[in-house]
This record gives C-alpha cells, sequence and structure tokens, in this order.
C-alpha cells in the first residue's frame, strides 16, 4: 500500500461529508498514472469510482481490477478515435466538450451494457489552452445527447482555472452552479455537477458540487514518469 493512503483516503472522505453538510457529494479517485495495485488498495477501502485520463492506461488497468466491481470514469479528453473504446469500457465520459463526439459514442456503446452516463464539460474560465465547450453550447450539446437512447445525460464538468485568489475560483465555480441550474431547467434527469480536486474541492462542494475528483490527496503526488504508452 502507498505509505499512509487509508488515512489519507479517511481524510478526505472527512473533509468531503463535512463540506456537503447533509447534501451528496461523491469522490472520483483520479488515478492516472497510479498502478493497478494502488486501486486495489483504495477499493479494498471502500472506493468504487475512479477517474482515468488516458483510454488505453485505463484498459490496462481494467484488466489487471477485473475481479473487483468499479465504475470508471473517463475525466481526461476524449478524441475520435478513442470513442470506441471509451463507449465499451467506461461507466461515466466527463470531457464531452463537441457535437462530433456524441454520434459515434451513441453508435459504439454495446447493446447488453446500461446507456452511456455523460457530462458535458464546460470551459469556465476561458483559457484558450483547457478543453471544454464555451457555457452557450451547453445546450445544443445537451439535446444532442437525449435524442439518443444509448446515451445518459448526468450533468456537467468543469476545471476552472487554479486561481491563486480563491475568490476568483468560487467565482468560477458559482458560475458552474448556475449553468447547471440553468441545463437542470431543461433537462430535469441531470443530476450531477462534477468539480473540484485536491486543492479545492471543500470549495467547490460548498459552491453546489455533487461530485469531485481527487487525485494527489488520497495517492500522494504521482510518479514523475511520462505517462505509459
Ligand atoms: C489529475 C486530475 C484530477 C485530480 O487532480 P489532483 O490535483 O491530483 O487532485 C482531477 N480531474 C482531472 C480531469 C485530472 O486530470
Amino acid at each position: 500500500m502507498i505509505k499512509g493512503m487509508d488515512v489519507q483516503f479517511d481524510k478526505v472522505s472527512a473533509a468531503i461529508h463535512a463540506a456537503a453538510a447533509g447534501r451528496n457529494a461523491c469522490l472520483i479517485a483520479a488515478s492516472k498514472l497510479q498502478p493497478a495495485s494502488a486501486i486495489r488498495d483504495l477499493a479494498l477501502m471502500g472506493q468504487r469510482r475512479f477517474g482515468e485520463n488516458y483510454v488505453h492506461e485505463a484498459l490496462t488497468k481494467q484488466t489487471q481490477l477485473a475481479d473487483l466491481d468499479l465504475e470508471w470514469h473517463l475525466i481526461g479528453p476524449l478524441q475520435s478515435n478513442k470513442c470506441r473504446e471509451a463507449a465499451r469500457h467506461f461507466d461515466w465520459v466527463q470531457s464531452i466538450d463537441r457535437a462530433k463526439l456524441i454520434p459515434i459514442l451513441a453508435r459504439e456503446r454495446p447493446q447488453e451494457r446500461p446507456p452511456l452516463n455523460l457530462l458535458i464539460q464546460v470551459n469556465i474560465s476561458d483559457e484558450s489552452s483547457k478543453s471544454g465547450c464555451a457555457p452557450g453550447l451547453i445546450e445544443e450539446l445537451a439535446q444532442l445527447i437525449e435524442v439518443s437512447a444509448r446515451l445518459r445525460l448526468r450533468g456537467l464538468m468543469a476545471i476552472p482555472a487554479p486561481w491563486p485568489d480563491p475568490d476568483r475560483r468560487r467565482q468560477d465555480f458559482a458560475q458552474m452552479r448556475r449553468l447547471f441550474e440553468h441545463t437542470r431547467e431543461m433537462h430535469p434527469q441531470a443530476d450531477t455537477l462534477c468539480m473540484g480536486m485536491s486543492e479545492d474541492f471543500a470549495l467547490a462542494i460548498a459552491e453546489g458540487a455533487t461530485m469531485v475528483r481527487i487525485g494527489s490527496a488520497l495517492f500522494g503526488t504521482r510518479p514523475a514518469t511520462s505517462r505509459p504508452a
């Protein structure tokens, strides 16, 4: 086991619980670049939901962990040539940011599996380098998702810029909450607002996140090696 991971898991779980103050906030363990053994250790502590960034890396680990009942979220950017594998091997895709991906995922989702859960990723801080759609595109993507029986619109996701000023971060989270509430008016089945990472998850939950993605606060710093092929 990674040293102290049990202590970290208890700390993070308690902090989520405290920030949620009776509301619901669920934890995605962001396990990119972590070995399958670390995921297994966390699963044995009770964690079921894991977020991976790279499709091929995830597939390798899923094979090694096939004996466990885990829920897999794709949280990294999705290229259209990876949609087939994403639709087959994940339970959720959190990074829908353009229309093109949607019909491919719908076509490739195997009939024997439940509909693929999708979050629309929003570029809330307007940084040219980050992925995510412009807020004005949310409704168009939501409608495209809704017409497919193989897909299920679950809500919105964002990775706000790591503004040093907490007030600036809070503004981005609050703006996401407004967009989420607006989306729910048209699509009441959307129940998930996924935002907040190790540095700012308590703030994100206070501003309305129902799901957070946490990596380094659980696993420690990520291995410095470049990602596996
Ligand atoms: C790595 C990653 C996280 C977790 O980041 P930490 O700062 O380690 O908690 C969350 N979301 C996405 C999309 C990531 O790539």
